[in-house]
């Protein structure tokens, strides 16, 4: 379950104990790599179940399909047409797609934002891209570790923050971050692949006015996957130069867009958050399906994945993570996170609360000057409800828990039985295409819907890759969101 962020770096830096010379399938030079070919097939086949176990798949067969048979199609005109190569939608609504050997992911966020199988097409060979040149191998892969875990980066000290990563080695995989020209390629290739399968690149260039607006809309954070350009800008206008001389290379006369199509297989997907994997609202945090929920204590930073709910004080300085536990009994459970962790109990004693059984242990773990961390002090519940057990564990530094205590209590002992219908039933927003049924714009199909809200309207303009004013002639189908 947790790996700290030493460990993580000990595996990135001993690869270079495998470094040797090999040719590199897209530009046929010799290149200095981390490791052999199997040793990167075997890092892919090990991450994988890790990065499903973090995201979930999205449950949607059709386009699972859909960019199985594109990803293949693509890969066996790539310059590695010899390993073999896994495509996942994973159930997350952040805009990104990413690679590791043998396997692309892209997020149901991503699929909801492109709109015709072209810009699909794009994406989908930059990725297979980052494979076949290699780059997760390559030295122009370097690990930005602060960014495992959306709160990490916040944390102050390193110490801390280890407990909530829960990164595994294959997460760390995820945030190993290509060079700009590591991303210039595969750009490149993502242009000549989507070409040889007939795909219009032009399309992909459109894209990145998409990705821009999106982060433009996040107070200019970036999604990973421009992360690494200052100017997507430049990028769109290198993307759109090549896609025409591919075009004429491959004698394209008529490249496939296939907008109408890709419309209709995203038609009902999940849009945003999607409740049944829990939601905050009003400081509380609900989980629609586990049934319960917990108060967040004011003014907290939050983040949701399907292994852990983490929550951190805004200056960094404590966090408190919530997720399951293994064995059976309460003290079982607590055996194995103790070890896990590494920590030494202080205290513990069990007690009861909202009906359920609580074990609570104060556990501490001693300041490593090595490392530079200061002793830690973490509070933990261990509480028995339905048929598992809940950890929720508290985490300061050992000086500042006298201050946090109170905090972490009360909000432990808020973890109670979900009973409020309204939300457990809760629906979350999806995708809904819908056809002009004369000459308008989006603004005025919005407007008819009764979505006056300004983000909403705003949010859905970007997805269409439209402004609010733009044309929109009878007989085109546009996306809305709808439940
Ligand atoms: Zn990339």
């Amino acid at each position: 379950m947790n790996k700290n962020l030493l460990s993580i770096s000990i595996v990135i830096i001993s690869t270079f104990l495998f470094n040797s010379c090999a040719i590199n399938p897209v530009t046929g030079k010799k290149q200095l790599v981390l490791m052999s070919e199997a040793q990167e097939i075997q890092m892919g086949k090990d991450a994988d179940p890790q990065i499903i176990a973090e995201y979930g798949l999205y449950e949607n067969q059709e386009l699972q399909n859909f960019i199985s048979a594109k990803g293949k199609q693509m890969a066996a005109i790539s310059h590695r047409p010899n390993i073999e190569y896994n495509f996942r939608i994973v159930d997350s609504e952040v805009v990104n797609a990413f690679a590791i050997p043998g396997y692309v992911y892209f997020t149901r966020g991503i699929m909801a934002n492109f709109n015709n199988e072209a810009e699909f097409a794009g994406v989908l060979g930059h990725e297979i891209g980052h494979i076949t040149a290699r780059h997760t191998v390559s030295q122009q892969a370097n690990a930005t570790l602060g960014q495992i875990g959306l709160l990490a980066g916040m944390i102050i000290s390193p110490t801390i923050a280890q407990y909530g990563q829960q990164a595994s080695q294959g997460l760390s995989l995820l945030f190993l971050k290509f060079g700009r020209d590591a991303e210039r390629q595969a750009d490149e290739l993502g242009v000549e692949y989507s070409s040889k399968i007939n795909y219009d690149a032009h399309q992909m260039a459109d894209f990145f006015g998409t990705l821009e607006r999106i982060s433009a809309k996040n107070n200019n954070q970036l999604p990973d996957f421009l992360s690494t350009h200052p100017n997507p800008g430049e990028r769109m206008v290198t993307v759109d130069k090549l896609a025409t001389q591919w075009q004429r290379k491959e004698k394209l006369t008529d490249p496939i867009v296939a907008r109408n199509s890709y419309l209709k297989k995203i038609d009902g997907i999940v849009y945003g958050e999607d409740p049944k994997q829990g939601f905050v609202e009003n400081n509380t945090f609900y989980h629609p399906v586990l049934k319960f929920q917990f108060p967040i204590p004011a003014n907290w930073k939050t983040n949701n994945s399907p292994q852990s709910f983490q929550m951190a004080e805004a200056d960094g300085k404590a966090l408190m993570m919530l997720s399951l536990a293994p064995g059976k009994t309460l003290q079982e459970a607590a055996n194995a996170v103790i070890k896990n962790y590494n920590l030494t109990v202080v205290q513990n004693d069990q007690t009861t609360i909202n009906g359920l059984s609580v074990l609570r242990v104060i556990a501490d773990q001693p300041a490593d000057q090595q490392k530079q961390s200061p002793a830690i002090r973490t509070l933990s519940y261990f509480i028995a409800y339905g048929n598992n057990i809940y950890h929720m564990i508290g985490v300061t530094d050992a000086n500042s828990f006298s201050y946090y205590d109170t905090l972490f209590s009360n909000t432990m002992s808020g973890f109670r039985q979900l009973t409020d219908q309204e939300k457990i039933n809760r629906k979350p927003d999806r995708i809904k295409v819908i056809t002009a049924t004369g000459n308008t714009t989006l603004g005025e199909i919005l407007t008819i819907r009764g979505i006056n809200d300004g983000k909403k309207r705003e949010d859905i303009a970007i997805l269409n890759g439209m402004t609010l004013k733009e044309p929109v002639v009878k007989g085109l189908m546009v996306k809305v969101i709808d439940k």
